[in-house]
């Protein structure tokens, strides 16, 4: 209880929201911040619910003065944004009357906009000034969550309709490939058969060639021309042997076997010795051992091809043209080169050596498969193929492949 409330400047400062009530409950005074609320005030059971203390209290001077150890919670009737103004009575003693101080109770920036308040209508030590700062940041808080959180909705679903593409794409791409790998195959079997097909007749005409009696052969201009048929014919046999090797090294598993490499590279400059009329010098030089491990017939293929390449383009003007075969052979890898003192390849043609139906010149017979054939075999086999050569100085075919234990 106080005595007398002298200033009622200083209830203005401190408690704006503050009013006093007479004997009979009604306004004598209010606080310049309630007055927004409640500009014309009536009574305070008119303008006021009593929420909190709640049974057994009533709208009269002696109750209320009961309960002033008590915190008060009112409901302005009149007022929906605020909901509650919390606060204290303190009765008075001189004149007699009820002192109310409080501040409203906020729960939410908005409802304190709605009635009309600003942080100016508190106290500076009204606590819920923080309160209000602390919701006003975490309101910005959750907002910027939300803008984030839209954000990555947005990103996801992109990521989602991306991914749906893509295993779109991926799908169609694995249908293609099984469709060019099926493809792929049925031409290969194709190629195979064509070629074997065609070279049954070839043979039987090449066959009958050689049967023709040389006697027959040397009569009048007929000589030259079965002489030219004959060049055609093998010319023929060449090409679809080549292209046999092609199917055969993309349609057939490796077959690995152990074999001599001497054996192999002599039987080949055996074979282009029979078929060359000049004299070639073919050497061969072996380090490691001469057995080695890995796809004998692939092997030989290829190495008819770079070593029928080196004699095919010798310089035909001079008169000492060698074949030098290098053989390398660690217990893991095999390198063998083969180098030559031919014609040599230009720096322009150089790239192109190894594309398919490629021909540097025309001034000998070929097709242009073999070195595209050696490519794909030395593939196969998991190494490597390389050419160091000059025009009119000669060439080096290296190739390196590891060997099966
Ligand atoms: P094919 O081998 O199919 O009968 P080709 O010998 O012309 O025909 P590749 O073996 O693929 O075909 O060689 C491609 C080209 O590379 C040749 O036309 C030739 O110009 C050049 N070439 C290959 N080896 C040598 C070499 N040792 N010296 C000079 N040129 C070469
Ligand atoms: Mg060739």
């Amino acid at each position: 209880m106080i005595k007398r409330l002298s200033d009622p400047q200083l209830l203005d400062v401190l408690f704006p929201f503050h009013f006093i009530l007479d004997e009979g409950l009604a306004f004598v005074q209010t606080g310049p911040s309630l007055k927004k609320l409640l500009p014309d005030p009536i009574s305070f059971e008119h303008d006021f619910k009593l929420v909190r203390p709640g049974l057994g209290i009533q709208y009269s001077f002696e109750s209320i003065s009961s309960y002033t150890d008590q915190v008060f919670i009112l409901k302005p009737k009149s007022v929906d944004a605020v909901s509650m103004i919390k606060g204290q009575f303190v009765p008075v003693e001189e004149p007699k009357q009820l002192l109310f101080v409080g501040s409203p109770w906020i729960m939410h920036e908005d409802s304190f906009a709605k009635a009309g308040l600003k942080i100016r209508d508190f106290a500076i030590h009204d606590s819920l000034i923080d309160l209000l700062q602390h919701l006003r940041v975490q309101q910005m808080t959750v907002e910027d969550m939300n803008q984030v959180n839209k954000m990555l909705t947005r990103k996801n679903e992109e990521l989602v309709s991306l991914n749906k593409e893509m295993t779109a794409a991926r799908h169609d791409l694995e249908l293609k490939n099984s469709e060019l790998q099926k493809i792929n195959s049925e031409l290969d079997r194709f190629v195979y058969s064509i070629s074997h097909d065609l070279r049954s007749p070839l043979l039987s005409i090449k066959g009958m060639l050689q049967l023709i009696p040389i006697k027959e052969k040397t009569t009048d201009g007929t000589n030259k021309l079965l002489k030219m048929a004959e060049k055609s014919v093998n010319r023929l046999d060449q090409t679809i042997q080549e292209i046999l090797d092609y199917s055969r090294n993309s349609r057939l598993e490796l077959k690995i076997t152990e074999f001599s490499i001497i054996q192999m590279i002599e039987g080949i400059f055996a074979d282009l010795k029979y078929s060359t009329e000049e004299n070639v010098d073919c050497t061969l030089e072996i380090s490691g051992s001469t057995k080695i491990k890995s796809d004998k017939y692939r092997l030989e293929t290829l190495l008819k091809n770079i070593i029928g390449n080196a004699v095919k383009y010798r310089n035909r003007e001079v008169n000492n043209a060698w074949v030098k075969v290098l053989v390398k052979n660690d217990k893991t890898n095999c390198t063998i080169s083969v180098a030559d003192n031919g014609i040599g390849i230009s720096e322009k043609t150089l790239p192109k050596i190894f594309d398919m139906f490629y021909r540097g010149s025309n001034a000998v017979s070929g097709t242009g498969l073999g070195l595209y054939i050696c490519k794909e075999i030395i593939h196969r086999l998991g190494g490597t193929m390389d050419v160091e050569s000059k025009a009119g100085k000669g060439s080096v075919f290296s190739i390196s492949f590891p060997l099966s234990n």
